[in-house]
């Protein structure tokens, strides 16, 4: 990797607006022309077609996201005591979850959210999940570790750059142990209180969806009572805090049946003695099958996956988001309540909203929005960078 002032790329003229509103990126169509030989990964100066410096940042000819900002300062070299300001900054940011005894899983990094663009660190307990999803990170990463484990002093660093945004940079999967001790096969976390296992090496993203946690706090009181039935469940997130409200009944819906097995376990941990169903099977067949045997719920949880990677994505997306809303509309009891979500960053806030009103609108039911809900606050989202907000979600209820 160079740092020589001498690999620079040029914009083209008037393409350095966003830039000036310090949005991070550069995509390949701006860059007018490269002074030295900049090569993959390498830091690199921004400069504007006049040749005044914008910034500092790293570059993937291969990306065409190809330059990601790491610093605005002419000043400031790029190096490892930048990454540990950087890092110490998102520490502090995080210092009520640190000091909360209740949690011990949260997201320490937030990638461009911390100055820090394509890198997820995640604290689970004495462990740290690390997720390097661009080349440029890659490229960093020798440096960033040890800065991390300074500043935190983790049992381990597990490596699980697995994402497949990996590959719209020609990266490979990588996984492994990075520093200290090998994560333990099921992690125990706390959350709010609630005891969790997680699975670091194998599980969905860095193992769990921490960026649901107040979510889930948030969903819990409705379910006192209730039959929940709680879709897309993953590990039974929801269906634990729903169990501890004093559900009548949690019934978790998932394809994995591994998904499914730890939800059961998760339960268990926490004590729940209500009634739990697990039922693996498609989410969009299996509503379907409810409302033809006319079962119905008080309370549903429906948090499916990402459905729109991109912009061109988001007609079928919100199809999907239309078809699993209206179903669950059907098969609420009168007063239900719908939690929904949609992590998909290219659907709106306000287009999310028009998708849940039309499948109101076609279910023939009268809704409204009793709460609005978003990713939790160790998932900032930085004004600069509105990329960075991508989960939303209601809780209706459902005349
Ligand atoms: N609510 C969970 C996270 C859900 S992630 C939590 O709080 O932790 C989305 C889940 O949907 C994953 O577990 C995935 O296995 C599951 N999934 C994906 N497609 C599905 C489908 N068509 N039907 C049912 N489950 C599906």
């Amino acid at each position: 990797m160079s740092t020589a002032a001498s690999q620079t790329i040029v914009l083209r003229e008037g393409r350095e607006a966003s830039l000036r509103r310090r949005h991070p990126w550069v995509f390949s169509g701006a860059i007018g022309r490269k002074v030295g030989e900049p090569a993959a990964g390498d830091i690199v100066e921004v400069r504007s077609a006049a040749g005044e410096f914008l910034a500092r940042g790293y570059y993937n000819p291969a990306s065409s996201l190809a330059v990601r900002v790491l610093t605005w300062e002419e000043a400031t070299p790029v190096g490892p005591d930048l990454w540990r300001g950087r890092l110490a900054a998102a520490l502090r940011r995080r210092q009520a979850l640190a000091v909360d005894p209740g949690t011990s899983a949260y997201r320490l990094v937030y990638a461009e959210s911390d100055g820090l663009p394509g890198l997820i660190v995640d604290r689970y307990g004495d462990w740290l999940v690390l997720q390097s999803l661009t080349l440029g990170m890659d490229a960093l990463k020798g440096e960033i570790v040890p800065a991390l484990v300074d500043l935190t002093a983790p049992r381990g660093i597990f490596e699980r750059s697995d994402a497949d945004v990996r590959a719209q940079e020609g990266l490979a999967s990588v996984t492994g142990l990075l520093y200290g001790e090998e994560p333990p096969d099921l992690l125990e976390t706390a959350e709010n209180g609630y005891r969790f296992l997680v699975d670091v090496r194998a599980g969905h993203k860095t193992g769990a969806y921490l960026d649901q946690r107040e979510n889930r706090r948030k969903v819990a009181p409705y379910c006192r009572d209730a039959e929940v039935l709680n879709a897309f469940s993953y590990t039974g997130g929801f269906a634990v805090y729903a169990a501890a409200q004093g559900a009548a009944l949690v019934a978790n819906l998932d394809t994995s049946a591994e998904a499914l097995r730890l939800a059961e376990e998760n339960l268990r941990l926490n004590g729940s003695r209500g009634r739990v169903e697990n039922i693996q099977g498609d989410a969009f067949r299996t509503l379907r099958r409810f409302r033809d045997e006319g079962r119905q719920f008080d309370v549903i949880v429906l948090d499916p996956p990402k459905f729109a990677f991109s912009r061109a994505q988001v007609p079928s997306a919100t199809r999907g988001y239309k078809d699993i809303n209206l179903l669950s509309m059907r098969l609420l009891r009168p007063g239900g309540v719908l939690a929904t979500f949609s992590c998909s960053g290219s659907v709106s806030e306000d287009l999310f909203q028009k998708v849940v009103f039309g499948a109101s609108l076609d279910a023939g039911r009268e809704v409204r929005i009793l709460e609005r809900l978003a990713q939790g606050p160790d998932h900032p989202v930085l004004l600069t960078v509105p990329e960075s907000a991508y989960l939303k979600g209601f809780i209706c209820r459902v005349e």
